[in-house]
């Protein structure tokens, strides 16, 4: 029986920042295989770009394909579909397990597994998740054209949110523990619509319904007073998480659980890099992310020849 491929490089991670790396990677012709549980990442919860050099503005989807193309043409082993369940990180051969059972290793691993949202964790979240309870207002926001929803958050995603229902939906509660925080640009827009009800200092108790959504409670942290509000759907847009969770207690994270690196991508251990949206590096934007990315490929070339 032929022994697995050992890869030069595994990539985590399918958005801008392990893609990009994968294309570095692989014009250094590394043995490079990257694993996505999707292609695009977080660039995929909004319709539009305009400030990512080149485009003045261009379509998420479009953006993404020309990047999955890209590292398509240098011909780079790649799993999608599947998650990284545990990896092993610490010796000189790194392996990743994966959920469909297999498991791939490598001399190399970048972490570009960027965040998620944040769950708001209040009685009725869990449950009524895919039911009305949703994260992503570009994939979900159609589902609710006529209906009245809720958007709990202030800042840049869920004026974005609010913004992409306004398209659609007939009243969007906006609920949020702060003044609103976002881009002036976004906030102008919100509250420019008649159809967003900007409700600020408001907290969320729970989120009810028997199968479906059907209201959401509120309380004012001004008045204390606690109100329901019908509504088929609400989106939780409040930050974003990293996923850093499976290699914390190997590499050190900050106390927000990025991975900390230094500026040539490198983690604490040898052989294992991390970049974009999972790492301590500011500004989280695609341009960063995929920046980052081929910095992290080309830090894994350089610890690759060093051992040749
Ligand atoms: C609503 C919203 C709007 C935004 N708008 C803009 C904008 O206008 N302009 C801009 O520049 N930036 C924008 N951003 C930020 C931008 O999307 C991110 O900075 C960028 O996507 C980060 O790229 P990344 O590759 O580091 O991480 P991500 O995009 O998060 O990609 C991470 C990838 O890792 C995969 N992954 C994670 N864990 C695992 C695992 N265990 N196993 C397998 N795969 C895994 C995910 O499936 C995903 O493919 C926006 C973000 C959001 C949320």
């Amino acid at each position: 029986m032929t022994p697995p491929p050992l890869f030069d490089v595994i990539i985590i991670g399918g958005g801008p920042a392990g893609l990009s790396a994968a294309i570095y990677t692989a014009r250094k012709v590394l043995k490079t295989l990257l694993v996505s549980h999707d292609i695009g990442g977080q660039v995929t919860y909004t319709y539009d770009l305009d400030n990512y050099l080149g485009f003045s503005q261009v379509e998420t989807a479009d953006l993404i394909s020309k990047f999955d193309d890209h590292v398509d043409r240098f011909g780079v082993a790649k799993i999608t579909g599947e998650k990284v369940r545990r990896a092993d990180v610490a010796g000189e051969v790194k392996t990743i397990f994966l959920s469909d059972g297999s498991s791939h290793s490598s001399k190399t691993l970048i972490i570009a597994s960027g965040k998620r949202p944040r769950p708001l964790n209040v009685p009725g979240e869990k449950e009524l998740t895919g039911r009305g309870v949703a994260y992503c207002s570009t994939c979900d926001a159609p589902l609710f054209a006529g209906a009245d929803v809720a958007v709990v958050g202030g800042g840049n995603s869920a004026l974005e949110a609010a913004l992409d229902l306004d398209k659609v939906a007939e009243k969007i509660h906006m609920v949020s523990l702060t003044p609103l925080t976002g881009d002036p640009i976004l906030i102008e827009k919100v509250r420019a619509s008649s159809k967003i009800d900007i409700l600020i200092e408001h907290d969320t108790k729970a989120i009810s319904g028997d199968g479906e959504v059907d209201g959401i409670e509120i309380i004012s942290l001004k008045t204390g007073k606690t109100r329901r509000l019908d509504v088929e759907g609400v989106f939780i847009e409040i930050g974003l998480l990293p996923n850093s969770d499976l290699f914390s207690d190997a590499v050190p994270t900050n106390s927000l659980g990025e991975i900390v690196v230094d500026k040539m991508c490198k983690t604490r251990v040898p052989g294992v890099f991390a970049c974009g949206d999972v790492t301590d590096v500011p500004y989280k934007q695609v341009v960063v992310a995929a920046g980052e990315g081929a910095k992290a490929a080309l830090s894994a070339y350089d610890y690759l020849i060093k051992r040749r």
